[in-house]
């Protein structure tokens, strides 16, 4: 008896803990969704358990519909994690239905024509089902070695819910009763699985967040908070994982730089937040129109680049012109309508043993020379 109590206070400590664990990691990371989803359902999670082990036969019906209610709970946050994850799209119709109908069977079963068998099996199928809804999006999307371990996980925890009911009735053969379950081998062994089955799961959950948070701040330490965009490391990032596939002899790589003409004024006569935002509608233009030609990045304050994809030089001096002529038209409400922003352009053709800092140190001696022509122009780089 001793074991048993000892083994359930472990269990809600452990239930407790990973709540506490996946709360703290959702709300030390605001991005990170799928803790909070896990983290709710350890909270169910440990609530049921708490239920259903201090459940006696004179426990009121309410109290042990809670406990289904949790148990079901677990499963549905569970099932909604793994969406996220996924970048999937939760069938929330198709669970409401679901639950609603289960909801009834569950009453019928209790008040209408009690059978605690049926019941029991009822509520398992039910939490195995919602908990197997999240092997949909992770066998259609899941290609890591992690999603592989939730899958295996998740499906044998789902098919536990399910078989041990069966099982049980089989080996034990003796009708339940509202009296005698509270003190049935079933109870120890549902308890016993569960606390099992939610460890489990929790381990890999916890592998699966940890592997989220570091692709969560590897893309980050990628990428310009202010527009989105790569930043300098993401661009070097993008040069070193290789040029791709030359297509024929005249395509060529290039790097464009450019640097917003005295931007300085701009901040200084319209405020910081102004230039911010218009620093923002300047990368958003030159996004647009470098879609399929190339990756832009901000390199520094008001001063971007863009590495291109394989191409004849001249699409590239007509790509740098295009942002240079299309910048210029940009209206931005922030400013008077006379004041308009345009950039300078140094545009360098990288050889193949060119670094990055080589084939940008060039393309920036030419953004000086296009600065020192007037400005709002295009210059090309000498080659290396
Ligand atoms: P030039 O035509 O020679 O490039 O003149 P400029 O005024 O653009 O160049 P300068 O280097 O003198 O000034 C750049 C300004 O860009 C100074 C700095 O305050 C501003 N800046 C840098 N980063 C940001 C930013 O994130 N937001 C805003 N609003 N301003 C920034
Ligand atoms: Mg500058
Ligand atoms: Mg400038």
């Amino acid at each position: 008896m001793s074991g048993n109590s000892d083994f359930h206070i472990l269990t809600t400590l452990i239930l407790a803990l990973f709540a506490l664990v996946f709360g703290v990691l959702h709300f030390s990371v605001k991005s990170q969704k799928f803790s909070g989803w896990v983290g709710l359902a350890y909270v169910a999670a440990f609530v049921a358990y708490m239920l259903s082990s201090t459940r006696t036969s004179s426990t009121p019906m309410g109290l042990i519909f809670l406990s289904t209610g949790m148990f079901w709970i677990f499963s549905l946050a569970i099932a909604k994690a793994i969406y996220i994850r996924c970048n999937a799209i939760f069938p929330i119709k198709m669970v409401g239905l679901g639950l609603t109908v289960a909801t009834a069977g569950l009453i019928w079963l209790s008040f209408v024509a009690p059978d605690i068998y049926a019941r029991t099996l009822l509520v398992n199928s039910g939490a195995g089902l919602l908990l197997s809804l999240s092997l949909v999006p992770l066998w259609k999307t899941g290609t890591r070695l992690i999603d592989g371990a939730l899958f295996g996980v998740i499906a044998t925890v789902a098919a536990t819910f399910v078989i041990r009911v069966v099982t049980i009735n089989i080996v034990l053969g003796h009708p339940l009763t509202e009296q005698s379950y509270t003190e049935s081998t079933y109870v120890w062994l549902f308890q016993l699985t569960n606390g099992i089955a939610a460890l489990a799961l929790a381990m890999v959950l916890l592998f699966a967040a940890g592997h989220a948070m570091v692709l969560h701040f590897h893309t980050e330490s990628h990428r310009d908070p202010l527009t989105g965009m790569l930043n300098r490391r993401g661009l070097k990032g993008l040069f070193a994982a290789g040029p791709g596939e030359k297509q024929g002899a005249i395509f060529v790589r290039t790097i464009i730089l450019f640097d917003v003409d005295h931007f300085k004024q701009i901040n200084d006569q319209y405020g910081h937040a102004a230039g911010d935002k218009v620093l923002q509608r300047i990368a958003e233009t030159a996004m647009e129109l470098c879609q399929e030609y190339g990756q832009v990045a901000r390199t520094g304050g008001e001063e971007f680049a863009v590495l291109t994809q394989w191409m004849p030089v001249e699409t590239a001096q007509f790509l740098a012109q295009n942002i240079c002529d299309s910048l210029r038209f940009v209206v931005h409400p922030e400013l008077d309508s006379n004041d308009k922003v345009t950039a300078s352009f140094g545009l360098a053709i990288l050889s193949d043993t060119d670094s990055l800092h080589e084939g940008m140190d060039r393309a920036d001696k030419a953004l000086y020379h296009a600065k020192r022509n007037g400005r709002n122009q295009v210059a090309l780089a000498k080659a290396a």
